[in-house]
């Protein structure tokens, strides 16, 4: 192992440390292993990292299931146990470190509790919580929020939505917002209240 191969996989943890959701932090540590060069000498590794890598982007998509989450640990484990190198291990013991937490088993219901996950969660409007200033329409760069502005010779103004499928969820609008009428939702949750 070099001192660069070494200071990579500090750097691998360091992002992967500043995600705060435990599905994508394991994902995205997989996801840079899986970038560097695979030597293939051990079967864990060269077959189940990939495999590690479906399941974990199902988790994050939304698709993922008990079974996946069982499948990502038994193949963290196999590779903790059996990889040749340090880059296997580490990543083995990245994963293990955080995939018994209560919030990775929240995705199989379809909760990502940091809200990192694009597919558990969208922005929404609060119609009586917007003053219709306009603030995030000049700042969403994806044309995502529509409305019209308050102005006081006008009557019957278009209430400020955001078009879901638009939306990238750079969460931008949140942060201008005078009133706070932005709010983050479960979409789960308002599936399931019909909202
Ligand atoms: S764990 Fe290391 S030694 Fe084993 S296949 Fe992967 S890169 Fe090669
Ligand atoms: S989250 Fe971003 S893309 Fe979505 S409406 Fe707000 S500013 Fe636009
Ligand atoms: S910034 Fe807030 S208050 Fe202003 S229009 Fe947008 S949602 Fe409404």
């Amino acid at each position: 192992m070099t001192e660069q191969t070494e200071k990579k996989l500090d750097d691998i943890k360091k992002e992967a440390d500043r995600k705060n959701c435990p599905v994508q932090k394991s994902l995205y540590f997989i996801d840079e292993f899986l970038s560097g060069p695979m030597c293939g000498k051990c079967f864990p590794c060269s077959f189940g990292s990939y495999e590690a890598r479906v399941r974990l982007r199902r988790l994050a998509g939304g698709t993922g299931s008990e079974e996946d989450v069982a499948a990502v640990k038994r193949i963290a484990s196999n590779m903790s146990e059996a990889s040749m190198c340090k880059k296997g291990k580490d990543t083995a013991k990245y994963i293990l470190e955080h995939i018994d937490s209560k919030e990775f088993a929240e995705h199989v219901s379809g909760v990502c509790a940091r809200n990192e996950c694009m597919e558990y969660f969208k922005y929404v409007i609060v119609p009586d919580k917007c003053d219709m200033c306009g603030i995030c329409l000049d700042v969403c760069k994806d044309n995502a929020i529509t409305g019209e502005k308050k102005k006081s010779y006008l009557s019957g103004y278009r209430p400020f939505e955001i078009a879901q499928k638009r939306c990238s969820k750079c969460g931008k609008c949140v942060t201008v917002c005078p009133t706070g009428a932005i709010v983050v939702v479960n979409v789960k949750e308002r599936e399931t209240a019909g909202v």
